[in-house]
């Protein structure tokens, strides 16, 4: 293993053998672009995550964040990392051209920020800074954009995300901060913003905050709701900077992980007078943040498979080196020699497991990023927006369901370690207490899942959820008669029915006025959905595997029908090695953890509802 954050094999594998990334570059929009490029951005993401960014993790965790006389201090280690990947230009790889950013295609921004996020208390700084000038982009005024722009592309000026408030967590419409108009057109702001990530720091001279208020005299709720600019430092129409604004953080955070993330309290307008200008129109906040919200989401869910991807990769050098207990072939001898770890059955199902959720968390949010630059490269509207829905229906899932499964694979990684896990002394802790938070921000797993049931499935009555089934059953009739991957292809074909049924399940019930149904199996749903996509994507890359593979044996005079012999050619081959690894981790998943959703579908079909009958008085006494 060249490195222990993510495997580069599978990376390339997913992007350019499964998904034909390469394609990109015949539309209009990426013909500027090549594969030897999109070879060189991977290369450069890995060099400067590998040198730079991987030995501050746990700098980072152990120094945290200081919080002295109303400025925020970062780990120092931060701040080389800051400047490096502001000069490689990794904080606009999507932005366009014209304003100093590079034009890629989304997938290939994600796959390079794979490299990146495994430090999530790090590239929160610059991750947020790029959804927000990205805000600005879309729906700034000429001149904010002149004003802002330009130094937050190229990392001069940071961004956050202002939502939370004490009483406005995931009910975010019950926001008290207010926005008082000004005769000039500007607002003044007046409120408290809690958990405000990267709400100060010392990376950066200037930050700008997109911060969510409500004009007074606007309507309650989310329909009443504006989003402002409010930086931290006022700026001239020249860009210079003016005199400090009145917003203060009153403190930091100490909490359980990302520890080198600032974590901030903040006070708007605590003397009168804090300046912001709106962005978008009055009263659009909600819809405009979405925009961002949905970025960030899909970046959560990175966290998610990145945290899983380096937790898996190092519990698998761990199992190779540790030497515990004999065979299990010669478990009466007490003469035999130990063995690593790696060699006992139970270690190897949980290896097994961890490799086949990481690598469908990789394919799916490579997958989703594809939907992207899928819409923006069509000609055709219908296409447009058959890509566009499924990528609705597969954000709630690439944020829920990787931030849970990628916090489960760490704490599996720890059970690999055994009671060195456990200890400070070896990394995987640190990657599980990181990765706890990736479930509960950026809106919880059990809101994604309201999101998904509630406003995703029935969207275009359906059609959205029906393209992604349609392109499923695709898969599983390209491969239902390739031998050796029929089996498989019918269990996700079986799997993807039942889970189109649990949608009109839902459907009918809603229907019928039983929307607390949907509701109540909302999670336990939205979990089922990643399963039956984790398994779909498997499939598929077990066929490009099994397509590559034969070829490969045949070529070495390989019987396929000689265990031995094929287990030899597997081990002695690196591609070879590979490519069964797809394999086998594809029919790992399929056969035993996708027939999971067939009692998540009975428990729903129950319509079992103790949730809501237990009074409140009966939780415990
Ligand atoms: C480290 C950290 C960084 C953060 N960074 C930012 C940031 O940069 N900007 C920002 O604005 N916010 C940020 N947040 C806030 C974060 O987004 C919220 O914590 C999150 O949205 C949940 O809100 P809450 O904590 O108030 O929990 P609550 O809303 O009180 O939720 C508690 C529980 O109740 C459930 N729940 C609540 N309402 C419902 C409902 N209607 N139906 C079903 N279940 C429900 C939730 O799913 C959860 O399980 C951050 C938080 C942390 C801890």
């Amino acid at each position: 293993m060249s490195n222990l954050i993510l495997d580069e094999r599978d990376q390339k594998f997913v992007l350019f053998e499964m998904l034909e990334v390469g394609k990109l570059c015949e539309s209009p929009r990426y013909r500027e672009f090549s594969r030897d490029l999109f070879d060189m951005v991977l290369a450069e993401a890995q060099k400067l995550a590998v040198n730079e960014i991987f030995p501050t993790l746990v700098e980072g965790d152990r120094e945290g964040c200081r919080h002295e006389e109303g400025q925020v201090f970062v780990p120092k280690a931060f701040h080389r990392c800051y400047q490096l990947y502001c000069e490689g230009g990794w904080g606009a790889m999507c932005n366009s051209p014209e304003i100093g950013g590079q034009g890629l295609p989304y997938v290939m921004s994600t796959a390079a920020k794979d490299w990146f996020v495994h430090n999530f208390a790090f590239l929160a700084y610059p991750g947020l800074t790029e959804g927000a000038a990205h805000l600005i982009e879309t729906c700034g005024t000429e001149e904010q954009k002149k004003k802002y722009l330009q130094k937050m592309v190229t990392g001069e000026w940071a961004g956050t995300m202002c939502l939370t408030e004490p009483s406005a967590g995931s009910d975010v419409g019950n926001l008290s901060t207010r926005a008082v108009r000004r005769p000039d057109g500007t607002y003044r702001i007046q409120g408290t913003k809690i958990f405000i990530t990267g709400g100060d720091h010392d990376l950066t001279e200037n930050i700008i905050h997109p911060v969510l208020a409500r004009i007074e005299g606007d309507p309650p709720g989310t329909k009443g709701i504006s989003l402002f600019l409010v930086p931290k430092y006022l700026v001239g129409d020249d860009g210079s900077l003016g005199e400090r604004n009145d917003l203060e953080v009153a403190t930091i955070e100490k909490k359980m992980g990302i520890h080198g993330s600032a974590t901030c309290l903040m006070n708007f307008g605590d003397n009168g007078d804090c300046y912001a200008e709106l962005l978008g129109g009055e009263r659009e906040g909600m819809k405009i943040m979405f925009q961002m919200m949905n970025e960030a989401r899909i970046g959560v869910g990175l966290q998610g498979e990145s945290s899983a991807s380096m937790a898996y990769l190092h519990a698998l050098q761990h199992a190779k080196q540790r030497l515990q207990g004999s065979s299990i072939t010669q478990f009466k001898d007490p003469q035999a020699p130990r063995v690593p770890i790696i060699q006992h059955p139970d270690v190897r199902r949980m290896l097994l497991w961890m490799k086949s959720n990481v690598e469908s968390m990789r394919a799916l949010l490579y997958y989703a990023s594809l939907c992207v630059d899928r819409e923006l490269s069509e000609e055709d509207e219908t296409r447009k927006e058959k890509w566009r829905g499924i990528l609705e229906v597969l954000t709630p899932i690439c944020k829920a369901y990787n931030s849970d499964i990628g916090f489960r694979v760490t704490e599996t990684a720890m059970q690999v370690y055994g009671g060195y896990g456990y200890c400070t002394e070896f990394p995987v802790e640190q990657f599980m207490r990181d990765e706890k938070i990736a479930s509960v921000y950026e809106g919880t797993s059990g809101i994604q899942a309201l999101d998904l049931v509630g406003r995703k499935l029935p969207r275009k009555s359906g059609a959205f959820f029906m393209a992604l089934l349609g392109e499923i059953n695709k898969t599983t009739a390209r491969y239902k008669e390739v031998p050796g991957l029929t089996d498989l292809s019918a269990d996700v074909r079986g799997a993807a029915d039942t889970l189109g049924e649990m949608g009109l399940f839902f459907a009918r019930s809603a229907g019928e006025g039983n929307f607390l149904l949907p509701v109540c199996n909302a999670s336990p749903f939205l979990m089922m959905m990643g399963k039956v996509i984790a398994g779909w994507l498997l499939l598929w890359q077990a066929g490009v595997a099994k397509a590559k593979l034969e070829p490969l044996a045949r070529e070495k005079g390989v019987d396929l029908s000689d265990p031995a012999a094929w287990k030899q050619f597997t081990s002695d081959s690196k591609d070879a090695a590979f490519y069964a690894g797809k394999i086998a981790g594809a029919r790992y998943f399929i056969k035993n953890v996708l027939p999971e959703i067939e009692a998540t579908a009975k428990a729903i079909t129950s319509e079992d509802m103790s949730v809501m009958e237990i009074a409140e008085e009966s939780f415990a006494s």
